[in-house]
């Protein structure tokens, strides 16, 4: 690629291009984004799509988001699961929310993970009548399981969930 003027640094030494505004920046002020970087969120918006940013979409667009998403991320490791097969302990929580579902993960603590981000996400602390399941996949000689699962999101008091000591958490 052809050198250009970096959008950020005004130098002529831009070999990258922003996703976000298309301008060309060069590889010292340009901010990456690995893949994957949002992959919990239920859909991931097209401005947090990108690989490459120039700093100033990087700030507008991306910085924020990041840091909620991580702080989220960290919440949902502290999601308390309760699976379908424990009605007797959550027999008396609140079940008026619809199920959350989540697809296409790599096991069963994947399934776990990613129901609790949307959970922590929409502000809850656990999840009820856990459900998982996997199919098995196979692509060309390749077989491999994918996992789907799907739970109450529902807020129950600390208190009241220290109180038991089986508790499954997908926490590690
Ligand atoms: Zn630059
Ligand atoms: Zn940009």
């Amino acid at each position: 690629m052809e050198k250009s003027v970096c959008c950020t640094c005004l130098k002529p030494k831009a070999t990258l291009e922003c996703g976000a505004c298309k301008e060309s920046v060069c590889k010292n002020c340009a901010q990456f984004l690995e893949e994957g970087s949002f992959s919990f969120l239920a859909k991931v918006p097209e401005q947090l799509s990108h690989g490459t940013y120039c700093s100033n979409c990087f700030d507008t667009h991306v910085s924020a988001e990041l840091a909620d998403y991580t702080h989220t991320l960290e919440l949902a490791k502290d999601i308390h699961i309760f699976e379908n097969d424990q009605g007797k302990e959550t027999r008396f929580f609140n079940r008026k929310e619809k199920p959350l579902k989540v697809e296409n993960c790599a096991d069963r603590e994947d399934v776990f993970l990613r129901l609790g981000f949307l959970a922590a996400k929409a502000g809850f602390n656990t999840l009820i009548d856990v459900a998982v399941t996997y199919e098995k996949v196979v692509s060309g000689t390749y077989k491999t399981h994918k996992w789907k699962g799907s739970g109450v999101p529902t807020n129950v008091a600390e208190a009241r969930l220290n109180r038991k000591s089986n508790l499954k958490s997908p926490s590690r």
